[in-house]
């Protein structure tokens, strides 16, 4: 099995490697490498999220962390026990995941934010190996991407579970996946994702990993 993060010079994606070696030139303070999943190391939920924001985890190391998606994400992760410590955006901030792991479906920043179909297919790999070394018992999918890899990476059959936000999938695999919007600035800016939207989801998920 190939491991659960690639390495630090990972070359299997041209255009974003590429990418990589431009930030690193332009930022040399910056992070700018593939982001390693984070979290609880005996995780019971995983997060998948799509891939780096520039100025957030290719920038700090750490998803999620130093722009605005973590602030609604580890707001909400701290409520439900799934989380605990101060969020300063900052990777030596005090926060830590509790039974939970962070991992995003493409481990380098792309362009845009948007990586290719044939980019999200091949940094997969470190997803499966992912959720293969782990096998918890819930899944939480940020966005249709992160939903549609996840499925991929398990060898579940898409058509079974569409991506629909709040909905609460039965893994043939076992498991369960629950779906949400993104909780980036864009969709809770214009109101796509709520605060109580996002809430309904990851409490549900935060009482699977509970047994409850
Ligand atoms: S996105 Fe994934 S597979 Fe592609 S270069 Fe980065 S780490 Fe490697």
């Amino acid at each position: 099995m190939p491991p659960t993060n690639p390495p630090h010079d990972c070359p299997l994606c041209p255009r974003l490697a590429a990418f990589r070696t431009d930030n690193r030139r332009l930022y040399p303070d910056w992070f700018n490498d593939p982001v390693p999943n984070w979290g609880d190391a005996r995780p019971r939920l995983i997060i998948v999220g799509l891939a780096p924001g520039l100025r957030g985890a290719n920038r700090t190391g750490r998803p999620f962390t130093g722009d605005y998606a973590g602030v609604l994400l580890y707001a909400t992760l701290k409520k439900f026990g799934l989380a605990t410590g101060e969020f300063l955006a900052d990777p030596h901030d005090s926060l830590q995941l509790v039974n939970t792991l962070i991992v995003n479906a493409v481990r380098c920043v792309p362009p845009q934010n948007k990586p290719t179909p044939a980019e999200i297919r091949t940094c997969r790999q470190f997803l499966t190996a992912t959720l293969e070394t782990y096998r918890p018992p819930a899944y939480l999918a940020l966005g249709r991407i992160a939903h549609d890899s996840l499925l991929s990476a398990l060898g579940e059959r898409k058509a079974l579970f569409p991506f629909r936000h709040g909905a609460e999938h039965a893994l043939s695999a076992g498991g369960t996946l629950y779906d949400s919007y993104h909780c980036s600035r864009y969709n809770t800016n214009t109101g796509v994702l709520t605060t109580a939207m996002f809430e309904d989801v990851v409490g549900r998920a935060a009482q699977a990993v509970k047994g409850g």
